[in-house]
C-alpha cells in the first residue's frame, strides 16, 4: 500500500474523534501491524476499501455475512422494513416469527429474548443462570470469548485451576472472583472442579466450537462431561453459540455434537449483518425473565424490525436445500487447499474447519487449546497476512481469530485465494 492511500488518511482521522480510529478493537491491525483498511463497499465475497483495492473477504462481518454481502433478498427485506418505520418500542409480528423459526431451527430453545449484541445475550444468560439457582460462581474456558460483560472478561493462569484476573482494566477484583477458569478440552479439571465446588457452580459457559482463539472443536466427550456435570449438580449449561451458531451447520453445535444445553446465545447469522442477538432455552428457566420474573433485562432497540427483517430473511436463505452440504464443502476445499499450498512450499502450517468456519495454524498440528493455539508461529501468521492482503484476499487481522466463507465463495473465488496463497507461501518458505 503506497503512503498517499486514503486507507492512511482515513486512519488519521479517525484516530482524532475514536479512541484507536476504530469502534472495535480487532479492527485496528493492533495484531498484525499496519493500516487497517477502510471498508466502502461489499458485494457477495467481496469488498473494496477506500482506494477502491477489491478483497475477497474471509470475515463476512466476523461471521453474519453468512449469504454473501449485501444478498438482494436481504437487503429488499431491510428496505421494505425501513420504509414501514425504524422501531416502535412497542411488539411486532416480525417478532413473533422470528422467535418461532428461532425455537423450530433450535429445539432446546423453547422460548428466547431478542437482544442487539452477543454481549447482551452472553450477560443475559449469566444473569439468568444466576437467578434461577440463587448460586454466584460461573466457569468458563481460556480462550472462550463471550463478549465484554464484566463477570466474561478473565482469562486464566497459564492452565492452573484458578479463580480469574480480570482481562480488562475498569472490571473490579469483586466481578471476577466468581469466575472460574479452566482449560479447554480437559475434562479431568472439570470434573475436579464440580467435585470441590459443584453445588455453587450456577453455570457452565462454553463456545462449543471455539472461534476466538482461532477455530478449536471441542471434543465430544468434553462435551458430554460438561452435560453430565451440570445436570448432576443442577448447575446451568449455556452453550454460546453466537458465533457458532447457524455456522457450523443448521441447529448449530448443539445438533453437531447432538448435546442439549440449558441455554443458548446466539448473533451474528441471525441478524444477517443487522444487530440481532438472543438468548434463550428451557420454557421453565426463561421464565425467570421480566417482565414475568424476577430477572430483568430490557433494550430500546430489541428486536427492531428492520434488523428482524434482515434476521429473517438470511434464516430462510440458510434453510435452502443444501446450503450448508455447499458451505462445508467449499470451506473444506480453502482449507486443504491452502494446506496442500503450504506443504508444497514446505512451510510449517495446517488448517481445519467445520461448516462454514475455518482456522489457519502455523504450526505442525491443529491446536486443542489456548496453550497449543498460542504456541503457533505468530509472526509468520503476520508476514501472512499482510501477503495475502497485497494480493486482495482479506483474513481476520490477528492470528487468533477464526476465518469464515459465504455461500457465495464459489469455486473461481476459493481457487483465486489458493493461488494467491501458493505466491505467498513461497516467499516464507
Ligand atoms: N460470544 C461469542 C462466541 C462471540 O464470538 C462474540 C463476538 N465475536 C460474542 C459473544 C459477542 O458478540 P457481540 O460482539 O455481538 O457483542
Amino acid at each position: 500500500m503506497t503512503t498517499d492511500s486514503l486507507n492512511n488518511t482515513l486512519f488519521a482521522r479517525a484516530q482524532k474523534t475514536t479512541p484507536g480510529g476504530v469502534n472495535s478493537p480487532v479492527r485496528a491491525f493492533k495484531s498484525v501491524g499496519g493500516t487497517p483498511r477502510f471498508i466502502t463497499r461489499a458485494e457477495g465475497p467481496y469488498f473494496w476499501d477506500a482506494d477502491g483495492k477489491r478483497y475477497i473477504d474471509y470475515i463476512g462481518s466476523w461471521g453474519p455475512a453468512i449469504v454473501g454481502h449485501a444478498h438482494p433478498e436481504v437487503v429488499k427485506a431491510v428496505q421494505d422494513a425501513a420504509a414501514r418505520g425504524l422501531s416502535f418500542g412497542a411488539p411486532t409480528e416480525g417478532e413473533i416469527l422470528m422467535a418461532e423459526e428461532i425455537c423450530r431451527l433450535v429445539p432446546s430453545i423453547e422460548q428466547v429474548r431478542l437482544v442487539s449484541s452477543g454481549t447482551e445475550a452472553t450477560m443475559s444468560a449469566l444473569r439468568l443462570a444466576r437467578g434461577a439457582t440463587g448460586r454466584d460462581k460461573i466457569v468458563k474456558f481460556e480462550g472462550c470469548y463471550h463478549g465484554h460483560a464484566d463477570s466474561l472478561l478473565v482469562k486464566a493462569g497459564s492452565g492452573l485451576l484458578t479463580f480469574g484476573n480480570p482481562t480488562s482494566a475498569g472490571v473490579p477484583e469483586d466481578f471476577v472472583k466468581h469466575t472460574l477458569v479452566l482449560d479447554y478440552n480437559n475434562v479431568a479439571q472439570l470434573e475436579d472442579a464440580f467435585a470441590s465446588m459443584g453445588d455453587t457452580i450456577a453455570c457452565v459457559i462454553v463456545e462449543p466450537v471455539a472461534g476466538n482463539m482461532n477455530l478449536i472443536k471441542a471434543t465430544p466427550e468434553f462435551l458430554r462431561a460438561m452435560r453430565a456435570l451440570c445436570t448432576k449438580h443442577g448447575a446451568v449449561l449455556i452453550f454460546d453459540e453466537v458465533m457458532c451458531g447457524f455456522r457450523v451447520g443448521l441447529g448449530g453445535a448443539q445438533a453437531l455434537y447432538d448435546i442439549v444445553p440449558d441455554l443458548t446465545a446466539l448473533g451474528k447469522v441471525i441478524g444477517g449483518g443487522m444487530p440481532v442477538a438472543a438468548f434463550g432455552g428451557r420454557a421453565e428457566l426463561m421464565q425467570n425473565m421480566a417482565p414475568i420474573g424476577a430477572v430483568y433485562q430490557a433494550g430500546t432497540l430489541s428486536g427492531n424490525p428492520v434488523a428482524v427483517a434482515a434476521g429473517m430473511t438470511t434464516l430462510k436463505l440458510i434453510q435452502q436445500p443444501g446450503f450448508y452440504e455447499k458451505l462445508t464443502a467449499q470451506t473444506a476445499k480453502l482449507a486443504a487447499g491452502l494446506a496442500q499450498a503450504a506443504n508444497e512450499a514446505g512451510v510449517t502450517f495446517c488448517a481445519d474447519s467445520v461448516g462454514g468456519m475455518f482456522g489457519i495454524y502455523f504450526s505442525e498440528e491443529v491446536p486443542g487449546s489456548y496453550a497449543e493455539m498460542m504456541a503457533g508461529d505468530k509472526t509468520r501468521f503476520n508476514t501472512f497476512f499482510h501477503a495475502m492482503l497485497d494480493e486482495g484476499v482479506y483474513f481476520a487481522p490477528a492470528a487468533f481469530e477464526a476465518g469464515f466463507v459465504s455461500a457465495q465463495h464459489d469455486d473461481a473465488v476459493i481457487e483465486e485465494t489458493i493461488a494467491a496463497a501458493r505466491r505467498v507461501f513461497a516467499k516464507l518458505a
